[in-house]
């Protein structure tokens, strides 16, 4: 990730010392010593752990796999993040991704701090067998900072609930006796997983979206019409008619992010266009989802790339590439992919009014400040993306009491939590100057700052 922590943090920390209601009762002095305790604890993970996996591989040869996890903050609990597989890994984004962990969630009030994990491999190029003996590598050399109460990981970019059911199995050995099924969330149902965790994430983002342009809107049209805040106007326009969607990613997130624009009954959405690693697929008449999870799921993932695969999926599109998907005539552009994907390089391209950050930090600092400065609304990834660790949240409650919810309460209870969020920080939005990203900056880490001063730590 190019953008380094201190800038994100610092710009939110600075609105904050601004902010009256920063703990108002303090002198100014004191108040200027915890704000620079504050940016000090925010700006630098607790503790960075580092390791290489030494994991025997199918023909015999022995590899050495750099790993990490990074513990950002636990001032509002235990740390919480998922744990990415991919070859990009490296140790600052996962040190970002840790950080947005502790804003994401302090934002929604779920009781964790903030974590990520990685492992600098392609998961494609192993088989299950290795899959599995580096998932056990790596919660055995990360056994000691691990458990329900210190650190709970979880699935992200690469890993699902297989990689999460081998990991609580090897978690359950070292910690024999413990009680385990806390330790990882994410898991299959079978093993102690949540009904409704796989769905989450992008039924959430989508959530974010629908609340945003057709709920809260129902309420508060008459103060969002009239005030002058550019982005009440950009929604309120993106509310009254038809919209165009592309969704960038067909993983986890995009194809349930995908499928819940293509489904939705209450707003008048067309799926224009789908993306993943290889293509984007376009149809203007809207794009046949249900068949394009169908081929995805049965091709490792990937969706349809020539004509006789489109056919064979049962679906109708022009394949373009894969980056044309961003640059689109559409109103909403869902980003489900991985991060700095609106840049410096493509921002004056892009013609969606309405963004939603379905994955954490796929825009930097330049296309962020250049959009947002055009009016466009960015639903950020903290906010939107948080469906995941919320249902991992649930998933964890019901793992101790041993007693499940059904999918629907799931959904209904993710939703209220969400909606809490949004009914706080939406009538703010609208009526300051300030991007949404911005808004849940402040207010994420006003309630860290609140917790760190209670328990004695901003001197
Ligand atoms: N990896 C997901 C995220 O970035 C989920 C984390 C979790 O469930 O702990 O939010």
């Amino acid at each position: 990730m190019e953008e380094p922590t201190n800038a994100i943090i610092q710009s939110s920390l600075d609105a904050l010392l601004e902010d009256e209601s920063f703990l108002p009762s303090l002198t100014e002095q004191m108040r200027q010593q915890a704000f620079n305790s504050l940016s000090s604890i925010l700006s630098t993970p607790n503790k960075v752990h580092k390791s290489y996996l030494r994991v025997p591989l199918d023909d015999g040869k022995v590899v050495r796999i750099p790993s990490y996890r990074i513990q950002h903050n636990d001032a509002l609990g235990p740390y919480k993040g998922g744990i990415r597989f991919h070859e990009s890994v490296n140790e600052e984004e996962v040190m970002n991704l840790a950080f947005l962990m502790t804003l994401k969630n302090a934002l929604h009030n779920v009781p964790f701090g903030g974590g990520k994990g990685g492992i600098v491999i392609n998961p494609r190029n192993y088989s299950e067998k290795e899959l599995n003996m580096i998932s056990r590598k790596y919660v055995r050399y990360f056994a000691d900072v691990i458990g329900p109460d210190k650190d709970i990981p979880a699935p992200d970019v690469g890993s699902g609930e297989r990689e999460m059911d081998w990991m609580m199995a090897e978690f359950k050995k070292i910690h024999h006796g413990t009680p385990y099924l806390g330790s990882f969330t994410g898991k299959s149902v079978a093993n102690g997983g949540s009904l409704g965790r796989r769905e989450a994430t992008g039924k959430g983002v989508y959530f974010s979206f629908r609340y945003m342009v057709h709920d809260f809107l129902k309420e508060k049209e008459e103060l969002l019409s009239s005030t002058d805040n550019v982005f009440a106007k950009t929604t309120l326009a993106a509310a009254h008619r038809p919209l165009k969607v592309a969704v960038q990613g067909f993983g986890n997130v995009g194809s349930v992010t995908a499928h819940e624009a293509y489904k939705c009954p209450l707003v008048d959405n067309t799926v224009v266009a789908v993306s993943d690693r290889n293509v984007t697929l376009y149809n203007e008449d809207g794009l046949n989802i249900p068949a394009l999870i169908g081929f995805s799921s049965k091709n490792m993932g990937d969706l349809p790339t020539t004509e006789e695969q489109l056919a064979e999926a049962g679906a109708k599109a022009e394949i373009r590439g894969r980056d044309e998907l961003l640059t689109l005539d559409v109103d909403v552009l869902f980003l489900a992919a991985l991060e700095n994907q609106l840049h410096e390089g493509n921002m004056e391209d892009i013609k969606a009014q309405i963004i939603v950050e379905g994955a954490n930090a796929p825009t930097t600092q330049e296309a962020d400040k250049y959009l947002s400065d055009k009016g466009v609304v960015i639903i950020p990834d903290i906010l939107a993306n948080a469906g995941g660790v919320i249902v991992s949240y649930f998933e964890w409650l019901q793992g101790r009491e041993t007693r499940y919810d059904s999918e629907d309460e799931i959904y209904q209870k993710l939703v209220a939590q969400m909606k809490k969020t949004f009914d706080m920080i939406l009538p703010q939005f609208y009526g300051d100057p300030f991007p949404l990203r911005q808004n849940c900056y402040i207010h994420s880490v006003s309630r860290i700052s609140n917790v760190l001063y209670k328990q004695g730590k901003l001197y």
